[in-house]
């Protein structure tokens, strides 16, 4: 039980890998609270399933595009859990299109919620982050390299490694650690295994598949638990080999 008696607030938890996230910090020994856009049918499943395993978890709807939204979420979620220990921004928008097709929506959405809902909420999260916290940000493997078409997706996924870079040093005087897990592929909503993108993708994977969730979710309870005392700043590619 790494982070038993801790607290965590995961964004973006009611599917996909926040869920995983959720779950996972949850069977480890930790409060959670969840935030979610929309789905609050997904957000309950992803609550009902910590309580059945005997865990305790909130779910707060936030936008994390939207300050206000984002802020409160934060606000409630810590006030649920009486402070923060641990806090995974895993709220994310994937849209895909070419240079030829982007358009100012496209661009505002993904950096809304992929770049700026992080700096907002992180500064919301602070004065409950308790010294000796994490901060763990899901980036990308597409902060590293390309895809087809995820330009823009991919530079607010550089951006996210580079909160972390920054924030690792800024916090570091209160020992909070601030570090970005960056997946490859992984099985989705957001990115399914048996879609066309996924046909194409599949080539540049070494081991030849996509992701599970739970393998990432796996090593974001590793950087929220006490063996990675010492790890900050850095990035965490979880790919099958992608980048390698
Ligand atoms: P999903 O689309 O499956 O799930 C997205 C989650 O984020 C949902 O819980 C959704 O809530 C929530 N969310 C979306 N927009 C907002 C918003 N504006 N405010 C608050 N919550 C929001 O995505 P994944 O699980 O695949 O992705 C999770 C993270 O992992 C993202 O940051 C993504 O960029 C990253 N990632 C994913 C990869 C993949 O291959 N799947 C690869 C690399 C990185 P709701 O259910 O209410 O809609």
């Amino acid at each position: 039980m790494s982070v038993q008696g801790k607290t965590a607030l995961v964004t973006g938890g009611s599917r996909g890998i926040g869920s995983a996230i959720a779950k996972r910090l949850a069977a480890d020994g930790a409060i959670v609270a969840i935030t979610y856009a929309g789905n609050t049918a997904a957000a309950d499943a992803t609550v009902a399933a910590i309580e059945s395993a005997g865990g305790t978890a909130f779910a707060f709807q936030a936008d994390a595009a939207d300050p206000a939204s984002q802020r409160a979420g934060v606000e409630q979620a810590a006030a649920a859990l009486g402070g923060i220990d641990i806090l995974v921004h895993n709220a994310g928008v994937a849209e895909f299109s070419s240079i030829a097709e982007d358009t100012d929506e496209t661009y505002d959405r993904q950096f809304g919620v992929n770049v700026k809902g992080l700096h907002v909420g992180t500064r919301a999260a602070l004065p409950h982050l308790r010294n000796g916290g994490r901060i763990i940000l899901i980036g990308s493997i597409s902060g590293e390299m390309a895809f087809p078409a995820t330009t823009v997706y991919s530079a607010t996924k550089a951006a996210v490694a580079a909160l972390a870079r920054g924030w690792a040093k800024d916090l570091a005087f209160r020992n909070i650690l601030v570090n970005t897990v960056q997946p490859g592929p992984i099985d989705t909503d957001m990115n399914p295994a048996d879609s066309d993108f996924a046909g194409q993708v599949l080539q540049a994977i070494p081991l030849g598949r996509y992701g599970k969730v739970e393998e990432i979710a796996g090593a974001v309870a590793f950087l929220a638990g006490p063996d990675a005392s010492y790890i900050t700043g850095t990035t965490l590619n979880i790919d099958g080999g992608a980048t390698a």
